[in-house]
């Protein structure tokens, strides 16, 4: 048999991750189809975006703003970006209007940025609020006591639309309880706030769980384009 070319490789992983999704969200009790996957491209060249996107694979994912800028000049339409990593606010203007989805909203003065950069290219640029659910000092998002304040302030500001949370547990912890707690904090929200709907959680190590316990959008880079080459 021929090696199966790169390209193939990553259809066929896709389709392994999607089959996971499926069954996760089987086992409880959800739709599969309330579950977005999201290929989280940073650390591998265009060729591979093109490759997932032949394939049929939309939505895809970047943490920093250059090189979301470069992939997204290189693959033109046809793909919808997310922005999932550390935003600077010097960078806001290249993302915002790029990204169809911001997931990273850690801070209020990046929401401020955020804000005015869309307001004034007279858009709404939907976003989440990065929650710090694990209280990870090594990672970003806002502590849990204070995410609902957060939230209110940032849904009431011009040009965003907050839509949901999101998190990262920290490394070497069981996930399974950090994600449940961010699906309880979006379930206090909700009736408060009805456009706070989505939970970005999940990775590679861990996304079945996530869907498990709720995810609406999975982020997910090594079990679809395999090693990453460069850490990103
Ligand atoms: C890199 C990254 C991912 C994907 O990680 P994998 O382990 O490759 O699945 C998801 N979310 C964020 C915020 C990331 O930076």
């Amino acid at each position: 048999m021929m090696p199966a070319s790169p390209s193939q490789t990553i259809a066929v992983r896709l389709a392994e991750a999607r089959g996971r999704i499926v069954d996760a969200a089987e086992r409880s009790g959800r739709s599969p189809g309330a579950v977005t996957l999201v290929a989280v491209s940073k650390g591998f060249d265009a060729d591979a975006v093109r490759a997932a996107r032949d394939s049929g694979h939309v939505d895809f994912g970047e943490s920093r703003a250059q090189e979301l800028e470069a992939k997204a000049a290189d693959l033109g339409p046809g793909v919808r970006w997310h922005f999932v990593g550390r935003l600077q606010r010097n960078k806001v203007k290249v993302v915002v209007g790029l990204a169809s989805l911001v997931h990273s909203v850690d801070r209020e003065p990046l929401a401020v940025a955020i804000s005015e950069r869309a307001v004034g290219l007279g858009r709404i640029q939907p976003v989440l609020v990065q929650v710090n659910v694990g209280e990870d000092p090594a990672k970003a998002g806002v502590a849990l006591p204070e995410a609902a304040d957060v939230v209110s302030r940032v849904r009431a500001m011009d040009g965003l639309s907050c839509q949901g949370l999101m998190t990262i547990p920290p490394a070497g912890v069981d996930p399974r309880p950090l994600f449940a707690r961010l699906r309880d904090l979006r379930d206090e929200l909700r009736p408060r706030f009805p456009e706070v709907q989505h939970l970005s959680m999940g990775m590679t190590s861990d996304f079945d769980i996530a869907v498990e316990e709720g995810a609406t959008i999975v982020r997910v880079g090594e079990a679809v384009f395999g090693p990453r080459p460069t850490p990103a």
